[in-house]
């Protein structure tokens, strides 16, 4: 199964990246809903919190609390994710949502 978050994994799809490694990829999305807002997503396609293991889950909240600490928002900020498509999961590969209006913070994407 693919989809479109996998196309930006496979760089078929342009995204700006914020942090990527052999696990995980993290960039901005592209309908911020906050001054900072980040997806934290998986490199594998998995559906949701139902079907991804537990060690790759951990990787994307211990991602969370490396970016917060890297911003210096790690009082000011909000993960959140929508499992299901009743609860508004529109992309079904995992994903959280990293979302902080903590102002005055430049970030810095990747050259991909
Ligand atoms: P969800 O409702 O939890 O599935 O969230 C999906 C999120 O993906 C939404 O916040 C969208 O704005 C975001 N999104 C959709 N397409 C893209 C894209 N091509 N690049 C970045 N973010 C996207
Ligand atoms: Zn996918």
């Amino acid at each position: 199964m693919k989809c479109i978050f996998c196309d930006i994994i496979e760089r078929k799809k342009p995204a700006q990246v914020y942090f990527e490694n052999d696990d995980l990829i993290v960039f901005a999305d592209i309908l911020p809903r906050a001054a900072i807002h980040l997806l934290i997503t998986p490199k594998a396609h998995y559906r949701n919190l139902n079907d991804i293991p537990d060690d790759l889950l951990i990787k994307l909240v211990q991602r969370a609390r490396i970016i917060a600490q890297e911003l210096s928002i790690e009082e000011n900020f909000r993960l959140i994710l929508n499992n299901g498509a009743s609860a508004g999961q529109i992309i079904e590969h995992i994903h959280f949502h990293f979302l902080s209006n903590a102002g005055g913070i430049n970030i810095k994407y990747m050259d991909r």
